[in-house]
């Protein structure tokens, strides 16, 4: 009886200690199909993993709405708890990216990290990521860049993983969950892009 008391105790210490090393992740996340392959790489790798939805150049609004409610509704499912700031900031985007629309990205991605990373470290979270790593459509170096310098700048560190390798695995579980997935990046000017390219490519027009 001595014996198993013994052993039930090393092993309810070791179990706790593991517990308690789990480390804590934040994950900015900017869509429920975005969100699959990185929450299971991260969950698998061993990360507690909390989301943190903070996009507010989605628009127009209820396109903003739309991504919101399904992340909600798949991140239940998926017991992902989900931090989530609905600021739509329609009109400081605009003053922000007028006259320098084509680097209104280097704007929009560090918006998002600086405000995962400064939440992160009040939030004493081990680390911070981000899907903006797992779309193929992002500028993958700059996220990465500039996620860098968030880090340095709250003092929390950033966990780097090119979860692009699994974007085909991502968009087919996305498929299969019937999961609303966006034709286009978020912002008016990625909408445009998407879909008067498309349209000026069908009628063989300069792009
Ligand atoms: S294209 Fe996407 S990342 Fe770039 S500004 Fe628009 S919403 Fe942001």
């Amino acid at each position: 009886m001595a014996v198993l008391t013994v052993c039930l105790k090393i092993c309810y210490r070791h179990c706790f200690k593991d517990l308690k090393k789990l480390p804590n992740i934040l994950l900015h996340t900017c869509c429920a199909p975005c969100t699959i392959y990185p929450l299971g790489r991260l969950r698998k790798a061993g990360w507690q993993v909390h989301g943190f939805f903070y996009n507010p150049h989605i628009q127009p609004y209820q396109e903003f709405q739309k991504r919101l409610t399904t992340l909600e509704s798949w991140a239940l499912k998926e017991a992902l708890k989900i931090i989530i700031r609905a600021d739509y900031e329609l009109e400081d985007f605009l003053r922000q990216v007028v006259f320098r629309e084509h680097q209104r990205c280097l704007y929009c991605y560090s918006v998002r990290l600086q405000a995962t990373a400064r939440l992160a470290k009040k939030s004493r979270f081990d680390a911070f990521t981000t899907t903006l790593l797992y779309s193929k459509r992002q500028n993958h170096d700059l996220v990465r860049e500039l996620a860098q310098q968030a880090s340095k700048e709250a003092g929390i560190p950033f966990h780097y993983e090119d979860f692009r390798e699994g974007w085909e695995t991502g968009q087919e579980q996305a498929r299969s969950e019937g999961l609303y997935r966006q034709q286009y990046c978020g912002c008016i000017y990625s909408e445009q892009e998407r879909y008067l390219t498309k349209k000026r490519r069908s009628l063989g027009q300069p792009e």
